[in-house]
C-alpha cells in the first residue's frame, strides 16, 4: 500500500500534522508516503483552500524532517494556470512531485466556479475539458488527480461520455497517468466513477490509487473499496518503482 495524494491540517479544511499522517503510514505497513498540500501562490490566490504562502516553508520543512522506514516525499497538489508555469517550475525543482488536479474553471467573463458538487451547464464542462487537458500537456505532472470529479453530481450520458474520452485520449497520448481518488468515495461525491473508469479499462488505461486524506483515520481507509473496483472492471493499477524520480510500474489486479 502506498499513498502520494495526503494533505494535513496545513491546507486549512484538514487535520492531523505531517508527523502524524507518517505514523498512521508506518502502523498501516505503508511501501511510499507522499505529502501534496494544495499548492499557495504568493498573491494568496485562491487561498480559501490552501495555506498562506508563508506557511509553505514550514510544510517542506516539516516533510523534509520526517524520519520514516520508508521513503517520505514532498509534492503539492497543483491548479495549473499558464500564466503560472514558471512558478510551478520552481518548486517543482525543491519538491519532488507535483500532482495537477482541476478544482476549479474560469469563465470567459472572468467568473470562477468550483468543479466540485454541482452541474454544471454544457458550456463549462467543455471548460472542464479543454483546462484538464492543457493541464495535463504541462508537463509539470507526476499524474492528475480526480480527473472523473466532473461527474460528480451527474447522470453518464453521451455528454458525459465525450468529455471522459476526450480526457482519456489526453492522457494516454500525453502518457501521464490518472488517479482513481478515494476522497470522492468517502465523501460519497459521486466519483471515482465506474462508467469512467470502465473507459479507461478497456483502452487499457491504469490508474493510481490514492485516499486524497484530509484526515488521519482516512489515510488508508478508502483502498479496500478501490482495488475491489478495480478489479470488478478490470483496471490495471500502478505503484510507486522508485521516488526520486518517481516512477511507477503497472501491477494486475485481477
Ligand atoms: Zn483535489
Ligand atoms: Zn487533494
Amino acid at each position: 500500500m502506498y499513498n502520494l495524494h495526503t494533505h494535513s491540517f496545513y491546507c486549512g479544511h484538514g487535520s492531523g500534522t505531517i508527523a502524524e499522517y507518517a505514523k498512521e503510514a508506518e502502523r498501516l505497513g505503508f511501501s511510499v508516503l507522499g505529502f501534496s498540500e494544495h499548492c499557495p501562490f504568493s498573491d494568496n490566490f485562491l487561498s480559501s483552500s490552501r495555506m498562506p504562502y508563508s506557511d509553505m516553508v514550514h510544510y517542506e520543512r516539516d516533510v523534509r524532517s520526517l524520519d520514516c522506514p520508508f521513503p517520505v516525499i514532498l509534492g503539492y497538489e497543483v491548479d495549473y494556470f499558464k500564466s503560472r508555469h514558471g512558478y510551478y517550475e520552481e518548486i517543482r525543482e525543491r519538491a519532488d512531485y507535483l500532482i495537477g488536479g482541476t478544482h476549479y474553471i474560469f469563465r470567459p467573463d472572468g467568473t470562477m466556479i468550483s468543479v466540485f458538487d454541482r452541474n454544471l451547464p454544457s458550456s463549462d464542462l467543455k471548460l472542464y475539458a479543454d483546462s484538464t487537458i492543457a493541464a495535463m500537456a504541462s508537463g509539470l505532472f507526476s499524474f492528475y488527480a480526480h480527473p472523473d470529479v466532473f461527474l460528480s453530481s451527474r447522470v453518464f450520458g453521451q455528454e458525459e461520455k465525450a468529455v471522459s474520452m476526450a480526457i482519456l485520449d489526453a492522457a494516454m497520448d500525453l502518457r501521464i497517468p490518472l488517479e482513481l481518488n478515494g476522497n470522492g468515495y468517502l465523501r460519497h461525491r459521486g466519483y471515482p466513477s465506474v462508467e469512467f473508469w470502465t473507459l479507461a479499462a478497456e483502452r487499457g488505461i491504469p490508474a493510481i490509487v490514492s485516499s486524497d486524506a484530509h484526515r488521519v483515520e482516512d489515510l488508508g481507509a478508502p483502498f479496500e473499496y478501490l482495488k475491489s473496483m478495480a478489479s470488478e472492471i478490470n483496471l490495471n493499477l500502478l505503484e510507486p518503482a522508485g521516488t526520486k524520480p518517481l516512477e511507477f510500474r503497472m501491477v494486475q489486479v485481477r
